[in-house]
This record gives structure tokens, C-alpha cells and sequence, in this order.
């Protein structure tokens, strides 16, 4: 029997038979059951911030699970409390507190349940949103193929174009819990917050009482070259009242945080919320060595640098009409809407490529990619399109 077939006999069918079985990863390269190798340009779907295997990550994993390996959330551990800590040094937030949680739905949810304790339900969001799969998350998630299927969804959410400040002042009111938004969005195609959009949002959200809540489950820990997307300059020194966080902060282990700030901090109070694995010493260990590294190794300066010669390179390229993002979050339109068959031509070719969109491919690889691998991949780009488009393996 194949790999697909034990596949499709055991596995509930909700992302389709993969077309691919990985053995193993070190760095940006991964191979697959033949030992073939591939440059990993989607880092997991921007999780694997130091790429596959790396040492630190493995080293604190191991030391933590050899010391302790799981405590409830009724004991406290030292992993805990200091990933905590080092999370609201890195925000610049003296009175904030952290809710651990194992995913980004999960943070999002947590999130959301905070934002009721106000004693309030509407929540805006906005258009080419997404924030997650449970039941909470999908009902701030805009897509509609995602949501319908799922309805009737929790709360009373509005959804307004991303990026028009007007839309978004004119849904905000008295009765609004909290507006969340994604400081740049993933999944809609890498589309990032217009000048001014940020700051806006914090006008009317403070005008009227609400809770500013920034999804960075995608964009934060690196991925950007801040450690927050808020943190770049296009965000305008914006300060939220909710973070949420995943994907990049375990490295690959499993790990969601929920961080408020000031008031917005002490809203979830005993038996409002929990979750059995949150604050897991071995996942919040894996944490801590993930923003060791990424510090000690001076990665956001290196994810700037390198993430400019991967726009720079995708944008040189003849068959791309638009690169988009900030770092190592980044988007490239292609003038055909052939985005898929890239991807398939791209894994022939080597390497793992994402696409979220008809004609729209994001990169989000591991942070320690090296720009001679972007040289490699620049070289390998045209070639990758004509083969696409040669064997005309269709649209998405
Ligand atoms: N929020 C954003 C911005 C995301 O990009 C994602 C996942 O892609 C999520 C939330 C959901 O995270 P998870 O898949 O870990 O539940």
C-alpha cells in the first residue's frame, strides 16, 4: 500500500492527500521518503522560525523533557514564568500578563473570550481576515467558504474593508468589545496595514472604550525583522491592548499566547478560562530558545537584510507583478493566475513553495534562510514558471 493510500485510510480528509512525505529537516532543507532535497521557502507555514532541527531548540527540549515535562496549570515552572516575562520585555509592557495556550485559534479565542469580560459582544474584523478554525476564530475569520459551512457562528461580529480607516470608524461604537486586526495579513495574500491605518484603528477603539487587538500569530516572534509587526515603522508606534501569538514562537512546538496590557490584563479572572497543556515547560522552553537564538544570533537584523534580497529578487523576476510585506513575510503576484502549478513545478525543482492565491505565492521560509539561498532560488525562479507554464499543469 503507498504512503497516500494509508494516508487517505486513516487520516479525516480536510487538506486533501498531500503530495508530499518528509523524513527530515535541518536548517531550510527538509527531505522526503526517496532522500530527495528541498529548500523550505514555507517554514511550515511560518512556524519554523530557526528551521528544522536547530540545535537550541533541541537542546532545551530535551534538557526541559529530561526535568520536567508537564506540570498542570495549577503549578507554577520557571520556563513559564520566564517566557512570560521575556514576551512583555520584548512588547515593552511593565503591566501586562500572559494566557499560554498551544495554538493560534486557541490564542484568538482566549483573546476573544477576554474581550466579552468587558461586558460586551460586538467585535469588528475585517475583510481578508484570519484568525483560525474553532468555533470563536472562524467567527472573526472572513472567508466564507471557511465560515458557512459552521454557521450559525458565535457573537456579533462586523466585518469592514481592511484598510479603510472610515469603514472602520464608522463600525466602531459604545457597544464594540474589540477590533482585531492583523498589523500585515497572511493568509488573504500578504497585504500589509496602510500608513496611517494602525494609528486610526487606536483612535477609535480608545474614542469608544474598546479593546485594540492586534493578530500576530503569523507576523510576530522575527518574522517581520521586528519582533512585532506593530513595532515597524509603518505600524506608527501603535500600541494595542491584546497581542496574540503562535506559529513562529515555539519554533515548531506547539504554543499560543494570549498578552493584554494594563487594564485589559486582569479581565480573565479564576475559572474564566484554561487549557490543560498551556504553559507547558517544554513547549515555553522551546520558546525561550527561540528568542535566545533569534537575539543572540542578531536574526531580526538578518530577516530585514535577507528578506529585502528576496522581495528584491522576486520583483527582478519577468513573471511577477507585485511583491508585497515586510522581511521574511512576503508576497509575490504573478501575472497568471497559475500560482498552484508553480508551487507543484517549484517542489520538482527542489523547493517548498506556498501559494494563497490564484496568482499570488507567499514566502514565509525559516528566518535563518541565508541569501545564498535566495541567489540559489532567484536563479531557479524563471525556470520554475516556464516549466509550470510548459506543462500547463492549470490554474489554481
Ligand atoms: N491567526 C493568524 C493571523 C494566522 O495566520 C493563523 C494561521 O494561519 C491563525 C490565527 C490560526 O493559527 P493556528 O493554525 O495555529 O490555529
Amino acid at each position: 500500500m503507498s504512503w497516500q493510500e494509508r494516508y487517505e485510510g486513516a487520516l479525516m480528509n480536510t487538506f486533501g492527500t498531500p503530495r508530499l512525505k518528509l523524513e527530515r529537516g535541518e536548517g531550510v532543507r527538509v527531505w522526503d521518503d526517496a532522500g530527495r532535497e528541498y529548500v523550505d521557502l514555507y517554514g511550515g507555514i511560518a512556524v519554523n522560525a530557526l528551521g528544522h532541527a536547530h540545535p537550541a531548540i533541541v537542546e532545551a527540549v530535551t534538557t526541559q523533557l529530561q526535568t520536567l515535562g508537564h506540570v498542570s496549570n495549577f503549578i507554577a515552572s520557571e520556563p513559564q514564568l520566564a517566557l512570560a516575562e521575556r514576551l512583555l520585555g520584548l512588547l515593552g509592557w511593565s503591566d501586562g500578563r500572559v494566557f499560554f495556550s498551544n495554538s493560534g485559534a486557541e490564542a484568538n479565542e482566549a483573546a476573544l473570550k477576554l474581550s466579552r469580560r468587558t461586558g460586551r459582544t460586538h467585535v469588528v474584523a475585517a475583510t481578508g481576515s484570519f484568525h483560525g478554525r474553532t468555533m470563536g476564530a472562524l467567527a472573526l475569520t472572513s472567508k466564507a467558504a471557511y465560515r458557512e459551512p459552521f454557521e450559525p457562528l458565535p457573537g456579533h461580529v462586523t466585518f469592514v474593508e481592511y484598510g479603510d480607516a472610515a469603514a472602520l470608524a464608522a463600525a466602531v461604537t459604545d457597544e464594540t468589545a474589540a477590533v482585531i486586526l492583523e498589523p500585515i495579513q497572511g493568509e488573504a495574500g500578504v497585504h500589509v496595514a496602510p500608513e496611517g491605518y494602525l494609528a486610526a484603528a487606536r483612535e477609535v477603539t480608545t474614542q469608544h472604550g474598546a479593546l485594540l487587538w492586534f493578530d500576530e500569530v503569523q507576523t510576530g516572534i522575527g518574522r517581520t525583522g521586528a519582533w512585532f509587526a506593530h513595532q515597524l515603522p509603518f505600524a506608527g508606534g501603535v500600541t494595542p491592548d491584546v497581542v496574540t501569538l503562535a506559529k513562529g514562537l515555539g519554533g515548531g512546538i506547539p504554543i499560543g499566547a494570549t498578552i493584554a496590557l494594563g487594564a485589559a490584563a486582569t479581565l480573565l479572572q479564576p475559572g474564566n478560562h484554561g487549557t490543560t497543556f498551556g504553559g507547558n515547560p517544554v513547549a515555553c522552553a522551546a520558546a525561550l530558545a527561540v528568542l535566545d537564538t533569534i537575539e543572540h544570533d542578531g536574526l531580526l537584523e538578518h530577516v530585514e537584510h535577507v528578506g529585502k534580497r528576496l522581495a528584491d529578487a522576486l520583483a527582478d523576476q519577468p513573471a511577477v507583478t507585485e511583491v508585497r510585506g515586510h522581511g521574511l513575510m512576503l508576497a509575490a503576484d504573478l501575472d497568471a493566475e497559475d500560482a498552484a502549478a508553480v508551487v507543484d513545478a517549484g517542489r520538482d525543482a527542489g523547493y517548498l513553495l506556498n501559494a494563497t492565491g490564484p496568482s499570488t505565492l507567499r514566502f514565509v521560509p525559516p528566518l535563518v534562510l541565508s541569501e545564498h539561498d535566495v541567489e540559489a532560488f532567484a536563479a531557479a525562479f524563471g525556470g520554475i514558471v516556464a516549466g509550470a507554464r510548459a506543462d500547463d499543469r492549470g490554474g489554481a
